[in-house]
């Protein structure tokens, strides 16, 4: 297998797009607003189950299993869901997908097909193609609507368009759907969508939808959800096609129990989905006549390969990582370049594409753990980004450009430096002298010149202090002996 392929978005190193998200206050207000509501709901709701930490033990367990027997669990949903009817497809990358996706829409002559919240289309940029080839993507959920009509991106994993605010969303559909007098209420603007979606999902014949669990053991598919398109989606169309990453597979049914608890309260911080929706197969008289599973792996297979990384598919959407993570709380999602933004998107994105693409994003973190604490299944991201970051430098040592920059260049001396004390003492003086012309009134260096100037771009450094730590501690050493 190899990197994943099918991006849609431009890979802008994330310093340089996170300069962009940083000046748009009202951005950063929206951010701001709609983690901190999720995350306090979050709390009340997980803090008054008392098994809290068993379940994400439990969580952690069960998907760290699954990725020890992925190729088994995956054959055994192949069977399971054949058996009641469905057809599974293996894609090895985006191309694949979506050639199946096609391969599929051509013969029934589709030209629109309603599509029901899911990253994993994103990823491939199924949108584009279809649109390429004369086919429409209608979203049904109320964020990706928002983001669809608004010719936007989505900046969250569960509230795609959480950087936009009622006033925003008024003025899209106000636009988009002729409605000049639309109030800004949550209520008018979900009657807005009520009424733009209602006709197309009576009429539409296709439906493509995401999965958040494939259920080996009765090739069952489950989305959870908030808002009813989803059920709508998945019944009333003649023909569903599912798309999910291989990793999304449980291998029983009771399973469900436990991600059934975690992923609502740490989603949105509600105890239940207002709907959790497992359909298997086609049955007569009840749902799609056709239903087809496409198995992605775009990448998958490669992550599994690396022990220490691997663990990052454990993830379950749930993005409780991006609503505790400082960074992403202030600069949105957009500034990842990514479809997973924030923590989990800055170990994903990397992994999938084999460091081609987001090879900034690994140290988009302050490395507080934040998002190991509320991750449900216990993924530890900030092992992972440090492996990562490793991982991008040995990559960057590869090559003459790497080998001589600044970066590898300062590291090699530091290393040399801090092996020796006599090299440590030296360099402590010539940086105490070095540092003078830098150092301000206030005892802080401002600004470093040339290659060290991205020390200072964002920080003020303390200046050297007089006198280092082994000089004090001789000193001190001297005068208790005198
Ligand atoms: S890494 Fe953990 S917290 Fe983040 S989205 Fe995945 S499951 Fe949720």
């Amino acid at each position: 297998m190899s990197a994943g392929v099918g991006h849609a978005w431009p890979d802008v190193a994330f310093p340089e797009a996170a300069k962009d998200s940083l000046k748009d206050e009202q951005l950063r207000r929206n951010v701001r607003h709609a983690t901190d509501v999720i995350t306090t709901k979050r709390g009340r709701v997980t803090g008054e189950l008392e098994d809290w930490q068993a379940l994400r033990e439990s969580g952690s367990a069960i998907r760290a299993h699954v990725l020890r027997n992925l190729d088994t669990y995956l054959v055994q949903f192949e069977q399971a869901c054949t058996a009641a009817g469905g057809h599974v497809h293996w894609a090895r990358d985006a191309a694949e997908a979506n050639a199946i996706v096609l391969g599929l829409l051509e013969p029934k002559g589709a030209k629109e097909v309603l599509k029901i919240k899911s990253m994993t289309t994103e990823e491939i940029g199924l949108n584009r193609t279809l649109a390429s080839h004369g086919i429409e993507a209608k979203e049904t959920d109320l964020a990706e609507l928002i983001i669809q009509l608004g010719k936007d991106k989505p900046s969250h994993i569960v509230v795609p368009a959480l950087h936009k605010n009622r006033h925003q969303v008024r003025e899209i559909f106000s636009r988009e759907m002729g409605l000049k007098d639309l109030g800004d209420r949550p209520e008018d603007l979900t009657e807005a969508a009520r009424q733009h979606l209602r006709e197309r999902f009576l009429s539409v014949p296709v439906a493509i939808s995401g999965a958040n669990f494939l259920i080996a053991e009765t090739g069952g598919v489950c989305i959870v959800e908030s808002e009813g398109n989803g059920r709508m989606c998945l019944t009333l169309p003649d023909t569903l096609i599912t798309i999910a990453g291989i990793e999304k597979v449980l291998p029983r049914f009771r399973d469900m129990e436990v991600f059934l608890q975690t992923l609502p309260r740490s989603a949105t911080g509600e105890r239940m989905n207002p709907y959790n929706s497992v359909w298997t197969g086609v049955h007569d008289g009840d749902g799609p006549r056709e239903f087809h599973v496409i198995l992605l792996d775009n990448g998958r297979s490669e992550i599994l390969k690396d022990a220490e990384a691997q663990q990052t598919l454990k993830c379950i959407r749930c993005a409780a990582c991006q609503n505790a993570c400082p960074v992403y709380r202030q600069t949105g999602g957009h500034a990842y370049s990514s479809v997973y933004a924030g923590p989990i998107g800055a170990i994903l994105t990397p992994q999938l594409y084999q460091l081609q693409r987001g090879s900034t994003l690994p140290y988009a973190s302050s490395l507080c753990g934040a998002c190991y604490e509320v991750c449900p299944v216990k993924i530890n991201i900030p092992e992972v980004l440090i492996h990562l970051r490793g991982e991008v430098v040995r990559e960057e040592q590869k090559t003459l450009k790497g080998k001589l920059g600044p970066w590898n260049l300062g590291m090699q001396a530091a290393a040399k430096i801090f092996m020796s004390g006599d090299r440590l003492e030296l360099a402590q003086q010539l940086g105490r002298m070095g540092q003078k012309p830098f150092v301000g009134g206030d005892g802080f260096i401002h600004h470093l010149p040339m290659m060290m100037s991205g020390w200072t771009q964002s920080r003020d450094m303390a200046a050297m202090p007089k006198e280092s730590f082994r000089q004090w501690w001789e000193k001190r050493e001297k005068g208790a002996q005198a």
